[in-house]
């Protein structure tokens, strides 16, 4: 049978670490069995429903770059896949398990079951619902219809017995029936279908074969798992995944830092990284192999290496991560890839102009060694992009040097720098190595007050090479600037 698994969102907030790892898992489980990967919107809950967490799924899995095969804007031969447009379908499907006898009508008013769970709640007891409308007769059923709202729709779930099923990590799980949800709802009295009729009824018309989802929703299956008796169907393979925690061992949330996936790239974080990190939150290869590109991940990815222990996310390990793709970034990606933060942080144009274009081609080689995050670009490069704040006179002065001294340093550089533009890197610093021993100075000493003086700070890129992308016009007029500062 072709292995077909869904990731089934429900857009009522954003797209969050532990949403990307169940949707990763599951695209992954779909390639490496040549499957087929669909996205389902679980869109009933109308009143949670909103826009924007609709879109972010778009744009968070447009980012990731992966793709489902069927889905809402893709079609597929099982659409709808927004589960408001397919109310029909459940409607029908209840009605079934009405005829079958595994469900009932109830007619208990909001303000019954209100009452119901105060009393249960003042006497200590578990709250649910009483089963008063489980066994009606037709008459009574009737009778009821007549002078009460729209009823709802609930489950007959088994009294007796228990109910197993096998978890592909968890194996073996066996729950009595008595420790199921009291008879919960499956139609709403507005026709609305809620979680587990949906999602078991497309589960099953979608011929899911496989489930991988959060263990949050371990407690619901042994109550999916009846329904699919109910109706006669065959469940599918179920595989809960490990929980997502913070490095402190509790349930990773926002406390610990940026959760939502969109956040990671405001930060600056590439999405390879991402994608790479993720897939190793409950998931390995073998024990040492750590990186993967989404291709190698699609070939690789086994069930069998599922851990079912919880995944630690580790920031800093995140970080380690993104500073090792940055770094293998081609110079082409990489320049993509920054040219957002440096508009965003108003240094480069939309879109850019020369001379800023002449920059940027050069950047990535300067800066890739340098960057923790994408955004670190602004606080290394701005001085390429600008005039960098006005150095202090005890910024320029080395400590071992003094002031008259760096004012020669400055100086006799200067006069080195004429011609720069046309000269090799090499040749010039060749040119500032034997001015050093010239000054008797070590070449640090001779190039910090010069590396102050054109890029504002005592920690930059590459000197040579900031001053190549800078030019010799505006270093010389940098160096100037100093100069004039220290003899004031
Ligand atoms: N709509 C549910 C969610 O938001 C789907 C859970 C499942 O995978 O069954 O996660």
């Amino acid at each position: 049978m072709k292995v077909r698994v869904r990731y089934a969102p429900s857009p009522t907030g954003f797209q969050h670490i532990g949403s990307a790892r169940t949707a990763l898992f599951n695209y992954l489980f779909a390639r490496a069995n040549q499957g087929c990967f669909v996205l389902r919107i679980e869109d009933t809950d109308r009143e949670r429903y909103r826009e924007e967490a609709l879109a972010d799924i778009y744009s968070t899995f447009d980012w990731l770059g992966f793709r489902w095969d069927e889905g809402p804007d893709v079609g597929g031969p099982h659409a709808p896949y927004f589960q408001s447009e397919r109310t029909a379908v459940y409607r029908a499907q209840a009605e079934t398990l009405l005829a079958g006898g595994h469900a009932y009508r109830c007619f208990c008013s909001p303000q019954r079951l209100e009452e119901l769970r105060e009393g249960q709640r003042a006497r200590g007891e578990p709250t649910g619902y009483d089963r008063r409308c489980r066994d009606l007769s037709q008459a009574e059923a009737e009778e009821l219809a007549g002078r009460s709202a729209a009823p709802v729709v609930r489950f007959k779930v088994p009294l007796e017995g228990s109910t197993v099923f096998e978890d592909r990590l968890l194996g073996t799980i066996e729950t009595a029936n008595s420790e199921v949800l009291i008879d919960p709802v499956l139609l709403k009295s507005d026709g609305f279908p809620t979680y587990h009729l949906a999602n078991v009824v497309d589960d099953h018309l979608m011929e899911i074969t496989d489930i991988l989802r959060a263990q949050e929703w371990l407690p619901s299956t042994p109550l999916h798992v009846l329904l699919y008796r109910g109706f006669g169907w065959e469940p599918p393979r179920y595989c809960h995944l490990p929980m997502v925690l913070g490095t402190d061992g509790q349930k990773l949330s926002k406390r610990h830092g940026a959760t939502r996936v969109m956040e990671f790239r405001e930060k600056g974080y590439v999405p390879e990284a991402i994608v790479n990190y993720v897939a190793l939150l409950g998931w390995s290869f073998d024990d040492s192999r750590e990186f993967f590109s989404l291709e190698e991940l699609e070939r690789c990815f086994a069930a069998e290496r599922l851990n079912r222990a919880p995944a630690v996310f580790d920031y800093k390990k995140l970080d380690w991560f993104n500073g090792q793709y940055i770094r293998r970034l081609s110079a082409v990606r990489l320049r993509e890839l920054l040219e957002p933060f440096l508009q965003k942080d108003g240094l480069v144009s939309t879109p850019p102009e020369e001379p800023e274009i002449r920059i940027l081609e050069g950047l990535p080689a300067l800066v890739r060694e340098r960057l923790t995050v994408l955004s670190d670009v602004t606080a290394l490069a701005a001085f390429l992009f600008r005039e960098p704040p006005v150095p202090s006179p005890e910024e320029l002065v080395p400590k071992r040097l003094e002031r008259g001294k760096t004012v020669e340093i400055l100086h006799r550089s200067l006069e080195q720098l004429e011609g720069f533009d046309a000269r090799g890197d090499q040749e010039s610093e060749e040119s500032f190595r034997s001015l050093a021993e010239g000054l008797e100075v070590k070449l640090g000493d001779l190039l910090m007050p010069l590396r102050v003086a054109v890029t504002g700070s005592r920690v930059s890129p590459p000197l040579f090479e900031s001053m190549r992308l800078l030019g010799e016009s505006k270093v010389r007029e940098r160096v100037r600037r100093a100069l004039a500062l220290l003899s004031e």
